[in-house]
Parts: structure tokens; C-alpha cells; sequence
């Protein structure tokens, strides 16, 4: 008979986001009228840009005419989209070779797929609370994980000389808490990294939310990173992809680790288990990191910015303790007079109608902690946060 992946069975369930379904639902059939504020879901509540719009029609066109027409596409990218990308990063003085870009159709996929490229017996590292994939992905594989603990106050711990790990998860700027490594403070985990001859994988999804100067936009801004980290990119949340999906992974050329190159096993991966991202997808993604592309995408990012200093004036003004919103589209907060997680989604759900995260969702340890996102409908934003402060407001 055949045998499943056993490790399934060790997998959490998650109930986060079905039990914020289900109680929203229940709240809904007793007052129909009401409406909700979402500040929970991580999705983005504005439309593509006018500049990807027109690539994809023109990519669109380009399939219904002989010359035009493209079937398969580079497995690891078109070189296109390899170049552009490599542009954009150029423009932070970190160069790179277009095959030390991969393209990929979202950073969600690529975490869980790039684990093929680690031995079942590594372990791996994440700092919590975070992105629930890290650790799922790697329980999935059987892997050993190493719960590092994070707290309010300091949500970019330091490695620890005292623990061994061979991959390590770092999310900068953070989802769930908004919290932002510098570059001494990566640099740290670079050399710790170069050290024990462990990998980096760096989760870069949120870097165009950075606004202050000094804070590291990519983990290669960092000296010594190329041998020991890897990074993994998304235009979800920096250009409204999450339905259209695109998303991008570097590997620099001399990442290898017992003489094996990362970058060539991966190459060897992609040809192998996948025949490409949409040739339509890629030519809008191309248009992202065009100057226009750019003015554009940061008009979106600017929406989202003004939630974010909308809540968090809210929160100033009832005297909430919380972190995040000034260099991340999340805002992580303590919840009041002592509260579980649940316990305030509940009172926030019955009082006001808005709907967050519980951070108990995120680590075991968050219960107590809630998070908002900046995602949400500029409007909304604003009365939930006038609503906030109504009710929270001692
Ligand atoms: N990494 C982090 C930290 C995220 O929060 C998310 C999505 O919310 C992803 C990766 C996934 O992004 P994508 O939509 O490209 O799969």
C-alpha cells in the first residue's frame, strides 16, 4: 500500500484565517445590515497599474499573430524580464548577472520549492511570530525547526553563537510585525551565516515599504551575503500582483555549498519541474521596473502608506502600544486590558465591525498581539480607525 508523507501529520492546523471566515460570517446573519471594515486578509485593494495594463493587452496581441507569438517560455525567465530585474537592482548598486535571476509565478511558491534544493536532515531557524509557510514548508519535508523567538520591542533579534542552524528564515521588512533589520543588524546574521555554513533565505516581499534611507532594501546590499543567502522577491504587494502573480529568487552564481552551486542545482530544478511563467505575466511584470512602471506602482504604495498613518494615529490617540506601519504595509499591536488575540477580534468584531489578525495565528507564543494590515479601501481605513479610537480611547 502506498506510504503518505507522514510528516503531514505533524502540521498545526490552521484555523486563522476559516475561524475570522466563520465568526464574520455568524456576526453577518444576525445584523445583515452591517458592513465590515477589513484590516485583517494581506491582500491589496487597488487595481494593476495603467502601465501594466497596457503591456498585458500588447502581450495579449502579441499572442494572436504568427511573428509575435510566443508557446514555451525560459524555464528559470525570459531574458527580458531577467534584465530588468537585474536594472532595478542595479539601481542599488548591486550588480548582478541576469542568470542569478529566477523568474517565478510568486514567492509563495518559490519558498516551498526551493527547500528541494536542502538535504531532509538540515534544520531551519525562523524567527517568530512570522509568515506561517516557513515552518509548514519545512515540517512537510520533515525538517527540525528551531522556534527563535522574538519580542515586542525587538523583533530583529541577533543570531545566537549558541545555536547551529543550516537554514536560516529571515523576513525584512516583517510580516506579521512591520519590524525592519539594518545593516548591521543582517550583517550580523551574514557572518554567522558565512560562519557555520548555513543559507539565508531572505524574504524581501515587502522592500519597496521601505522609506528610511539607511534600511537595507536586499539582503546582497550586504557584504559577504553572496555566499550565504538567497532571496526571494514578489511584485504581490509592490504592484498588485497577488491575482496575477509574478514573483522573482536570486542565486548568486558562487552560492555553493560541499562544491554543489546552488544556482546550478536550481537551474537544474526549474528545467525540470516547471516550463515557465506566462509569457503574457512577464511582459506586465517588465513594465513594473520601466521609470514609468515605477512612478506608478509607488502612487499605489502611497494609498496604502496614508492607511498606514491613518491607524497608527488611531492607536497614538488610544494609547495602544504597537510596532511596524513606517517601513511595512503592517501594524502589529498589543491588544488592550490584557486581551487574548481572540478575545479582541471578538470585541473589535461586536463593537465596531473591523476585522484583524490575531497574532496568535502567527507564533503560539503572539497570543495577546493582533495585527492590521494597510492593504484595505483608503475610505474604510479611515472610519475604522475613527471607530478605533472610540472605543479604545481611555
Ligand atoms: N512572503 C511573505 C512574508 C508574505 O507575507 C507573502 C504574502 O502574504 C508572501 C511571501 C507570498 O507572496 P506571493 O503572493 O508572491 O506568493
Amino acid at each position: 500500500m502506498l506510504k503518505p508523507n507522514i510528516n503531514y501529520a505533524q502540521l498545526k492546523d490552521s484555523y486563522l484565517f476559516y475561524n475570522i471566515a466563520q465568526k464574520t460570517e455568524a456576526y453577518q446573519q444576525k445584523h445583515p445590515t452591517e458592513n465590515f471594515l477589513k484590516l485583517g486578509i494581506g491582500d491589496v485593494s487597488l487595481p494593476l497599474c495603467s502601465a501594466v495594463i497596457t503591456a498585458l493587452h500588447k502581450a495579449v496581441d502579441d499572442q494572436s499573430e504568427k511573428d509575435s507569438f510566443h508557446g514555451y517560455m525560459p524555464e528559470c525567465g525570459a531574458p527580458f524580464l531577467r534584465e530588468a530585474i537585474a536594472g532595478h537592482y542595479k539601481k542599488r548598486n548591486i550588480s548582478l548577472d541576469s542568470d542569478e535571476i529566477f523568474v517565478s509565478s510568486g514567492a509563495s511558491d518559490e519558498l516551498g520549492d526551493i527547500l528541494d534544493l536542502f538535504d531532509k536532515s538540515n534544520s531551519a531557524l525562523v524567527i517568530e511570530p512570522a509568515y506561517p509557510a516557513y515552518v509548514d514548508a519545512n515540517i512537510m519535508a520533515g525538517r527540525r525547526i528551531i522556534h527563535y523567538t522574538s519580542e515586542f520591542g525587538n523583533f530583529t533579534p541577533d543570531p545566537d553563537e549558541n545555536v547551529q542552524a543550516d537554514i536560516i528564515y529571515i523576513c525584512s521588512p516583517n510580516n506579521p510585525t512591520g519590524a525592519v533589520y539594518t545593516r548591521e543588524g543582517l550583517k550580523k546574521w551574514v557572518d554567522y551565516a558565512n560562519r557555520l555554513g548555513s543559507v539565508i533565505i531572505f524574504d524581501a516581499a515587502y522592500e519597496a515599504f521601505i522609506e528610511d534611507g539607511d534600511i537595507p532594501h536586499s539582503i546582497f546590499e550586504i557584504d559577504g551575503a553572496r555566499s550565504c543567502a538567497v532571496e526571494i522577491c514578489s511584485l504581490s504587494k509592490t504592484a498588485g500582483f497577488t491575482g496575477t502573480r509574478l514573483g522573482y529568487t536570486v542565486i548568486p552564481d558562487g552560492l555553493e555549498r560541499m562544491g554543489m552551486s546552488l544556482n546550478k542545482m536550481w537551474v537544474r530544478n526549474r528545467t525540470t519541474k516547471t516550463n515557465g511563467v506566462s509569457y503574457i505575466i512577464q511582459r506586465g511584470a517588465e513594465a513594473v521596473f520601466t521609470d514609468e512602471g515605477q512612478r506608478q506602482i509607488r502612487q499605489n504604495i502611497e494609498v496604502y502608506k496614508k492607511n498606514a498613518a491613518v491607524l497608527m494615529n488611531a492607536l497614538d490617540e488610544a494609547g495602544v502600544s504597537y510596532c511596524g506601519g513606517k517601513n511595512a504595509p503592517y501594524i502589529w499591536l498589543k491588544c488592550p486590558d490584557g486581551m487574548s488575540s481572540w478575545e479582541f477580534f471578538d470585541y473589535l468584531l461586536e463593537n465596531i465591525q473591523v476585522i484583524g489578525t490575531p497574532g496568535v495565528g502567527f507564533s503560539e507564543k503572539s497570543d495577546g498581539y493582533f495585527r492590521f494590515t494597510t492593504f484595505g479601501d483608503a475610505e474604510d481605513t479611515a472610519v475604522a480607525a475613527e471607530r478605533l479610537v472610540k472605543l479604545l480611547k481611555k
